[in-house]
């Protein structure tokens, strides 16, 4: 019988998290005793606190969420390049000589969704919504799955000077992504005529798309609402063959995700990527698989006795 080990949610708010339903019984399903706690961590210090308590050996490993996930790669000693490609960390793995090096699963959890409720569609172009580090996890994802021609645009890209000027479109660029300024002029207006002209290429780009990825907050329970972003995408020139991806997963069904299913187009949640970024931290820390359809059962009755946001 193994030792049991803690492992740790490292995060702000994480009070109503998921992920320590999906990791416990991740762990009993495995026949494994260990267990797993949320842990409140509202600042920069507290974060240095955290990472501590896993350095010190007091916990064996520790997933990082909201606020923290682009911070605590400069805690950590090592860097592995799924955590460098996207420039954020969802797990942290400590090595028998303390060091800590960064992962992140989130980016290859959403290519394995994301494969997992594809068809035959061509993977030529997919659009993504967000620049956070969901959409950096999009854009790594989908140049995982082939994409040939993978375009982001994101709120606060509101004319062509604030595309140009964006670590975070910089960033993108660099990951082969094509960053366009915010397609919804209604919200932040650009009176620039290279920026209107930019702008059109959203639509323009959409055609065709077979991809398209709903990767920021709006539409989160308690959060912003949906609708505005859902009407960024042009359904009208969608393909019946076009998957719908909403990395939010509380309410199951959002805004974007009616949007899709109302043009007849293929649409899920995010709940999958949440399952499989678990799975793969699970491997990475006890080199055991646990079972996906187990943990996502449970996933789900706990959402449907409410209470979970994040
Ligand atoms: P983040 O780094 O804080 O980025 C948030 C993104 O959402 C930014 O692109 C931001 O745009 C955009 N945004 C926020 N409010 C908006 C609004 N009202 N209208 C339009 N855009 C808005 O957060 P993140 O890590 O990318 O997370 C984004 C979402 O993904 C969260 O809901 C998170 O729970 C979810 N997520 C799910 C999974 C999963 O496993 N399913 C994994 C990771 C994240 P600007 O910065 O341009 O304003």
């Amino acid at each position: 019988m193994a030792s049991a080990r803690v492992f740790a949610l490292f995060g702000h708010p994480v009070a109503h998290s998921l992920s320590p339903v999906i990791h416990a019984t991740a762990y009993a399903t495995l026949g494994l005793p260990h267990s797993y706690t949320a842990v409140d961590v509202p600042t920069a210090g507290a974060l240095v606190e955290a990472v501590d308590t896993l350095r010190v050996g007091a916990i064996s490993g520790a997933n990082v969420t909201l606020p923290h996930k682009q911070a605590v790669l400069a805690m950590c000693d090592e860097v592995h390049p799924s955590a460098a490609d996207s420039g954020a960390a969802n797990v942290l793995c400590r090595g028998e000589d303390g060091r800590i090096t960064a992962h992140n699963t989130d980016a290859s959890a959403l290519a394995a969704d994301i494969d997992a409720h594809w068809t035959d569609a061509p993977r030529g172009r997919a659009m993504i919504i967000g620049a956070g580090g969901a959409g950096l996890s999009a854009v790594a994802a989908c140049r995982t799955l082939g994409f040939k021609v993978i375009v982001v645009t994101t709120r606060s890209w509101t004319s062509t000077e604030s595309v140009m000027s964006s670590p975070q479109a910089e960033r993108m660029r660099a990951m082969g992504a094509l960053a366009l300024p915010w397609p919804n002029p209604e919200l932040e207006p650009s009176d620039r005529r290279s920026s209107q002209v930019l702008r059109m290429q959203w639509p323009e780009l959409s055609k065709g798309a077979t991809l398209v990825v709903q990767a920021t907050s709006a539409g989160l329970h308690g959060g912003d609402p949906g609708e505005p972003v859902a009407e960024c995408v042009p359904w009208e020139l969608l393909g019946k063959g076009t998957l719908a991806y909403d990395v939010v997963y509380t309410p199951r069904m959002t805004p974007f995700l009616r949007a899709a299913v109302a043009r007849g187009l293929r649409a899920e949640g995010g709940l999958g990527m949440l399952v499989r970024q678990a799975a793969e931290a699970i491997v990475l820390w006890t080199g055991q698989t646990p079972p996906l359809d187990v943990m996502r059962r449970a996933a789900e009755s706990a959402l449907d006795r409410g209470g979970h946001i994040v």
